[in-house]
């Protein structure tokens, strides 16, 4: 189950301290969807993955250590207008906000999974347009990660294997056909190699549903 613990943080940017909720454990009751995203109770946990200072409104994974550059983007007019955009949920504009931070810090890797983590907040309200963009922005940053040489997910083949899941919802069948075939090139995990096989017949009927692992597995 989830247990959320209060825990009060002092904020590294503005000094402030207030409430943050800590997740101290939580259960999951099913197969996770193809691109990671974990079944119940977790599912509904998102809200204690991330801190952030309702003061100055620095979002980080821990509000007491400062990601370099965050003071200067903190105080943008950019940052400031994704916080408090009406547009989307609260919930995923924190974790765009987090996602801007970690790109600023060069940290490519780790904001492609917030800007995942963003999608899938929007996922739940049918908010098709913008689960998208916020897929493909990050794919974008894994895309700069790898040119880093920053790792997203361990295992050979498995970073093509979200990757193929991520093209495939925001319906970009060519690059999602190209990033099955490189996981199966690269892969002889079984799991890994099912999995991308129900990708590509996925692809192949154009299917942007949301399929778990069990799906795959038949
Ligand atoms: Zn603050």
């Amino acid at each position: 189950m989830t247990v959320p613990n209060p825990i009060p943080k002092k904020c590294t940017l503005c000094g402030e301290t207030s409430t943050q909720m800590e997740m101290v454990s939580s259960s999951t009751f099913g197969a996770p969807d193809l691109d990671t995203r974990p079944a119940e109770i977790k599912r509904s946990s998102m809200e204690f993955w991330l801190d952030c200072c309702p003061s100055c409104g620095y979002c980080a994974h821990d509000l007491e250590a400062e990601l370099s550059g965050s003071k200067e983007l903190v105080a943008s007019e950019e940052y400031k207008e994704r916080y408090k955009s009406t547009e989307t949920p609260v919930l995923a504009n924190k974790f765009l906000c987090l996602s801007l931070l970690l790109e600023n810090s060069s940290a490519y890797n780790e904001a492609g999974w917030a800007a995942l983590h963003a999608a899938w907040v929007v996922d739940d309200m049918k908010g098709e347009t913008q689960a998208s963009s916020f897929r493909r922005r990050a794919i974008d940053l894994w895309m700069q990660a790898q040119k880093a040489g920053q790792v997203f997910m361990e295992g050979d083949g498995a970073e093509d294997t979200l990757l193929t899941d991520l093209y495939r919802r925001i319906g970009d069948w060519k690059e999602a056909a190209s990033a099955a075939e490189r996981g199966l090139y690269l892969t002889t995990d079984e799991t890994i190699s099912t999995i991308l096989k129900f990708e590509e017949s996925m692809i192949d009927q154009k299917d942007r549903q949301v399929y778990t692992v069990k799906d795959a597995f038949g």
